[in-house]
């Protein structure tokens, strides 16, 4: 397990291509979400929670370069990783300009293409990521969860399971997101685990002053609780 998972939006219209590039980063212990052209993607960088992006150039639709010029727009600062058809700097040029932050050109080799994307990541959190909701904070670079500074310890995969509900707090995920989030490729984790992980988490963290909801028949949501 590692420390803080990796979301990485797959924006391909290659669907052999999404597919293989999509083994690769999972076999790498990376969460992919996979869209096959430019305005699903525009609509999921809206909605989702995402690390880096490995955007195609030439897409159905709208392009790679106006999906980085609207993120861009947006205020957005996530790390994206263009993937160009052809060695045209004319489309490198434009496309940083535009504000990608790398690019790599197609045929890549795999291993290039993960470390890529670790060094964006690396990139843009220079800082350990600390989330604090109530009064838990969880330190991800060091793994230590606490509670008004007291530590609690928790198994890998409560661990993976409270990180995952913290990034997304407020928001209602299904169990299947969970198990997606936490697991690395291969692994297999049932939805009634989940069921227990949730129901030792609550035990843990009962002083902390949040809930962790259940959302009858799909899943959770963790929120501040309510005075
Ligand atoms: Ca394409």
């Amino acid at each position: 397990m590692q420390g803080s998972l990796m979301h990485v939006l797959l924006v391909e219209d290659d669907l052999v291509l999404a597919d293989g590039i999509a083994r690769i980063l999972t076999g790498h212990g990376m969460v992919v979400d996979v869209v096959h052209n430019g305005l699903e993607a525009d609509r999921a960088l809206t909605s989702r929670a995402v690390s880096v992006i490995v955007l195609d150039i030439g897409l159905p639709g709208i392009d790679g370069f106006e999906v980085v010029r609207r993120l861009r727009s947006r205020g957005a600062t996530i790390p994206v990783l263009l993937l160009t058809a052809r060695d045209d700097v004319q489309d490198r040029v434009r496309g940083l300009e535009l504000g990608a932050d790398d690019y790599l050109v197609k045929p890549f080799a795999a291993p290039e293409l993960v470390a890529r994307l670790k060094a964006l990541v690396r990139r843009s959190n220079p800082r350990p990521a600390e989330m604090q909701i109530g009064g838990l904070q969880l330190d991800a670079f060091s793994r230590r969860a606490s509670i008004d500074g007291q530590t609690i310890e928790l198994s890998a995969r409560e661990w993976a399971v409270l990180e995952y509900l913290m990034q997304q707090a407020s928001r209602v995920v299904s169990k299947q997101q969970i198990i997606d989030a936490i697991l690395p490729w291969g692994e297999e984790v049932t939805l009634n685990a989940v069921e227990v992980y949730v129901s030792r988490i609550r035990a843990k963290i009962a002083s902390a002053g949040i809930s962790i909801k259940t959302i009858r028949g799909f899943g959770y949501m963790l929120e501040q609780a309510s005075p």
